[in-house]
């Protein structure tokens, strides 16, 4: 009998940089794992693979990926990217980063970017707080959760972020959740393939700063909330309509592959 000593994508990985830094129950790995095994899938030479991430737990992502990559600066991740996809347009160029950074302080780099129609990869991985600097409420935080930053619960509207990557101009646009990983893997690599801007939000599990202050328990148990709640709708036309309520365990939070047309690309 064989016993195999290398897993497929062992050499997409960077094992020099293990141990992660992520906590136990953190859904970023999953992402991570979804994103090479995209790639592997992709029949693209991984030195045509770029990963451009930006600041935060998600924004660590980049370090981990044996592709070239980009650890950037806070909120431009974008950018970056955007100059590394308009230099060689023959390079497969995706941004791995969390709902702060590409959306708070990035979040003019996004509208932009989608409405150039750039040719980029972007997934932003959604925990709905700023779990690095100890769980701030962000721009994703739903209505009534609680982070240090609003102890009884956020008040703000939040940002639905499949309407609005379609709104500014996206040619793909997606929703899914860490337990999704299939079909998640399928957005990326279907992103990987499509020419233009591609947004795939991914809800991610921080149980660190999130989870235990809302009451969602371990991340295996927010995981199982997705399971519970999670109604996949692809082609969803009323993207409007598809907040996220984490409060009201009768909302169900909708996911799925929402838009997927064809549009000029921005210098493509
Ligand atoms: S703080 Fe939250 S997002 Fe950051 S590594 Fe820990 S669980 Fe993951």
């Amino acid at each position: 009998m064989t016993v195999a000593t290398i897993h497929p994508i062992d050499h997409l990985m960077r094992a020099d940089r293990l141990p992660h830094i992520l906590c136990a129950g953190c859904g970023i790995g999953t992402v991570i794992h979804s994103y090479v095994h995209a790639i592997n899938e992709s029949g693209i030479d991984p030195d045509r693979h770029v990963c451009v991430s930006g600041i935060g737990c998600s924004g660590r992502a980049a370090g981990y990926v044996n592709v070239d990559s980009y650890h950037t600066t806070h909120g431009r991740a974008l950018p970056f990217a955007l100059g590394i996809a308009v230099h060689n347009p023959e390079l497969t160029v995706t941004v791995i980063s969390g709902d702060g950074d590409l959306i708070a302080i990035g979040g003019n780099h996004f509208i932009h970017a989608a409405r150039r129609n750039v040719n980029l990869n972007v997934i932003c991985i959604n925990n709905f707080n700023y779990g690095m600097t100890g769980g701030q409420v962000g721009p994703t935080t739903p209505v009534g959760a609680r982070g240090t930053t609003a102890p009884r619960g956020a008040v703000e509207q939040p940002f639905n972020l499949p309407h609005l990557a379609k709104a500014a101009g996206a040619s793909f646009v997606a929703r899914w959740t860490v337990l999704h990983v299939r079909q998640f893997t399928d957005a990326v690599l279907r992103s990987m393939e499509k020419k233009g801007f591609c947004f795939t939000e991914v809800l991610s599990p921080c149980p660190t700063s999130f989870g235990r202050r809302n009451d969602l328990g371990e991340g295996i148990e927010e995981v199982e909330m997705y399971r519970q709640r999670c109604r996949i709708d692809n082609g969803a036309g009323e993207l409007e309509q598809l907040g996220i309520d984490i409060v009201d365990p009768s909302q169900p939070i909708t996911v799925g592959n929402f838009v997927d047309i064809e549009r000029e690309v921005f210098l493509g």
